[in-house]
């Protein structure tokens, strides 16, 4: 039911998000989207709003831990959010992913933070997330010194512990990028993918910035090695997708189902010898697509078919 609420706003959540592109803030109206706040299970809590990746917060008596900060636009809405939970500070951020629907706040909660150090903010992210920032693309913006990810991280997984529960964050390699992080609450049983997972929608691939279809494959299948579901037909381990709604492990499934049948499909057809433009024209994600384009998807059919011929593409040449 709690499920449903969501659905409308995530919906278009997910369409204009994950585009990784600047251009989405500004061609947005200019009052900041509001910010829908729903229970996950037990200390985590699911954030959303248009144009955002979704942001979890874990909340405690140790105060507050964000897995991403949504866009710089929409973050002061965010700090009144979590002030209705919480009267803690926000201590930790966990940036899953480089791109700026997902590290946008980050800046903001910096500034917040305390001078004490009991008080100050931890931002954490893979190191490939800090490199990429502090190394703009020509033309790009510097990124604030606040909100940079000096918390990384350059090894297989990072384990914490903050509000009487492990949190594990775990580096999954060339993925949606090449600094994806997927983060385990353990005892809560939640576990947030960023953008390797976006129900509803095609995986966006960003082969500018190191993504594959083999690493999203392989994100897939470990998240759904750490998701454990319940007897009953819900609950289990709940999964905070990077855009869209609270799912579980059977959703992931159909998820990673899909990407591997559409990758062995492509594989199939470049092993016939042909071109992207005979491999796009053979349509080979078309049963698919009424469940994983509508009208203003930011992964079109054609946009993720070439993701996966490139991604094979470059394997063999290598
Ligand atoms: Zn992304």
């Amino acid at each position: 039911m709690r499920r449903a609420v969501l659905a409308a706003l995530v919906a278009a959540g997910a369409a204009a998000g994950s585009s990784g592109t600047p251009s989405a803030q500004s061609a947005a109206s200019p009052a900041p989207p509001a910010i829908q706040v729903e229970p996950v299970q037990k200390n985590v809590y699911l954030l959303a709003s248009i144009g955002s990746g979704n942001i979890t917060a874990q909340i405690g008596s140790e105060g507050v831990l964000l897995v991403d900060s949504g866009i710089d636009r929409s973050a002061p809405m965010l700090v009144a959010a979590l002030q209705k939970l919480s009267t803690g500070r926000v201590r930790f951020i966990i940036n899953t992913h480089v791109h700026p629907d997902h590290v946008g706040g980050n800046a903001t909660f910096g500034k917040l933070a305390g001078a004490d150090p009991a008080d100050q903010l931890k931002i954490v992210g893979q190191q490939n997330v800090l490199n990429r920032l502090t190394h703009p693309a020509a033309g790009q913006p510097r990124f604030p010194e606040e909100g940079l990810p000096y918390d990384e991280y350059a090894t297989t997984f990072k384990a914490m512990h903050f509000n009487g529960e492990a949190v594990l964050v775990y580096h999954e390699p060339n993925a949606h990028t090449d600094g994806d992080s997927v983060v385990m609450f353990r005892g809560s049983d939640v576990i947030s993918t960023g953008d390797v997972f976006t129900p509803g929608a095609y995986p966006f691939i960003d082969l500018d910035r190191g993504g594959s279809v083999q690493g999203e494959i392989a994100a897939l299948n470990h998240i759904l090695d750490l998701a454990v579901p319940a007897r009953t037909q819900e609950g289990g381990t709940y999964i905070v997708p990077g855009h869209g709604r609270i799912c579980d492990e059977a959703d992931l499934v159909e998820y990673r189902d899909m990407v591997v049948i559409v990758r062995d499909r492509i594989r199939d057809l470049i092993g016939k010898g042909m071109t992207l433009d005979q491999v796009k024209a053979a349509k080979p994600s078309r049963d698919y697509d009424t469940e994983y384009v509508s009208s203003n998807s930011f992964v079109s059919a054609d946009r993720f078919v070439e993701s996966v011929y490139t991604s094979l593409k470059k394997a063999v040449s290598r």
